[in-house]
């Protein structure tokens, strides 16, 4: 914290409005605002936050007067919020010793997730609630102002319709993960256990959630398994989002394309096939990287270079998940896509605000624009390239979330 910081008495106040002005340099993801292509900086800029919103933008010595309070950024840069639109919080215990033996050398598969699900069945509405809590705010502390939250360690009627209305306490971005592995009871019977996920599981959970998911991969769900889960979200007005193409080549992308997915999540093993199919529906269905499974698994790095060449979307979350990337950090999540993703600076910041709102179909968060969410990120530093150029410095010195300093 720097002297230009409010005090916390300062910061209780979400009513009026505030002027943030002396911002080094904006990032606004509006093209038409500012320089740098798709980012739209402006230098020495200010933001009017009012009523929850964003009501004005433009050069500070152009800046309206007469707000109800003035915050100084004194030349630190100003971003969106990160928009993480991947996050498995609902789960209890942690994976320590699995984590461990993997880099001592044990190769990552999906049946780990048993070990999460025994833990989160047996964990009160309360505890859960409480490690809900716990890493939204952890995420809010770096930066992070709206989050996706999957059930899926529950893996039944019950656990998964709880973990959903736990996740919607805390997002309205919720999404149905019943077929995240099939549950332990059914491993004999992964037909009868698909049945459920689409029958009484989905009439159980789809009035708490907004999105289906899938974990289409071996060892979990084939390609008909996830079509079938993800047609009966699809009838039931869930909008599907695929795990897909994580741990080998498979049918998952060109099943999130073909159903017109919000997004392909992972993406790390692609066909040309695979890459060709996500760049002719850039737009429509976001291809979501997530190098903080990569990092905690030991594997290698999906190569968003090759993306964004072939003109798709790309979005960059956390997947936070106590398996296989038990980080809520997205600045972690930048600094790793830039030095090993083949990503610049420009592209991982944008993946990360406006690319996760594009994966969540959001137009109101994700940039800096007239009518816009009012949620901000305060640098302690002159630009974001600063997130990837100060690896793990924790470089976020204020959060507003709807115009409301939490941070
Ligand atoms: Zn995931």
């Amino acid at each position: 914290m720097t002297s230009t910081d409010p005090r916390p008495a300062d910061r209780a106040g979400d009513t009026g409005s505030t002027l943030v002005t002396g911002i080094g340099s904006l990032v606004t993801n509006d093209p038409e605002a500012g320089s740098g292509g798709p980012l739209g900086l402006l230098a020495d800029a200010a933001v009017v936050l009012e009523a929850g919103r964003i009501a004005w933008v433009g050069p500070a010595a152009a800046a309206p007067t007469g707000a109800d309070r003035v915050f100084d950024a004194a030349g630190r840069a100003v971003l969106p919020g990160f928009v993480d639109s991947h996050s498995h919080l609902v789960f209890a215990g942690d994976r320590t010793a699995e984590f461990n033996a993997r880099m001592s050398g044990t190769a990552y598969t999906a049946g780990g997730i048993r070990t999460t699900v025994a833990a989160t069945r047996a964990a009160t509405d309360q505890a859960l609630d409480a490690n809900v809590a716990r890493y939204v705010a952890e995420a809010l502390r770096q930066g992070t102002t709206v989050l996706e939250c999957k059930s899926g360690y529950g893996l039944t009627v019950e656990d998964e319709a709880r973990a959903l209305r736990i996740a919607g306490r805390h997002t309205d971005e919720t999404t149905y993960l019943g077929a995240h592995v099939v549950a332990p009871e059914y491993a004999d019977d992964p037909a009868g256990y698909v049945d459920l996920v689409t029958g009484p599981m989905l009439d159980a959970c789809a009035p708490h959630a907004r999105w289906v998911d899938v974990f289409c991969e071996r060892g979990a769900f084939d390609g008909d398994q996830a079509r079938a889960v993800l047609t009966a979200g699809a009838r039931r007005g869930l909008t599907p989002r695929v795990h897909a193409n994580q741990l080998t080549e498979g049918p998952g992308v060109r099943l999130a394309v073909e159903l017109g997915a919000a997004s392909a999540d992972h993406c790390t093993h692609l066909s040309d096939a695979d890459v060709a199919a996500l760049a002719d529906a850039a737009g429509t269905t976001v291809a979501t990287l997530l190098p903080g499974a990569e990092f905690s698994t030991r594997a290698a790095y999906p190569d968003a270079r090759r993306l964004l060449d072939a003109g798709a979307t790309v979005a960059l979350s956390t997947d936070c998940n106590p398996g296989s990337s038990f980080t809520t950090s997205v600045p972690f999540c930048i600094a790793v896509a830039v030095r090993e993703m083949g990503m610049t600076p420009d592209e991982a910041l944008w993946s990360a605000t406006a690319g996760g709102a594009a994966a969540l179909r959001r137009t109101d968060v994700g940039r800096v624009a007239v009518g816009a969410r009012a949620d901000l990120v305060l640098l302690d530093a002159p630009s974001h390239v600063h997130l990837a150029y100060r690896p793990g410095v924790p470089l976020v010195a204020g959060v507003w979330s709807a115009g409301r300093r939490v941070v």
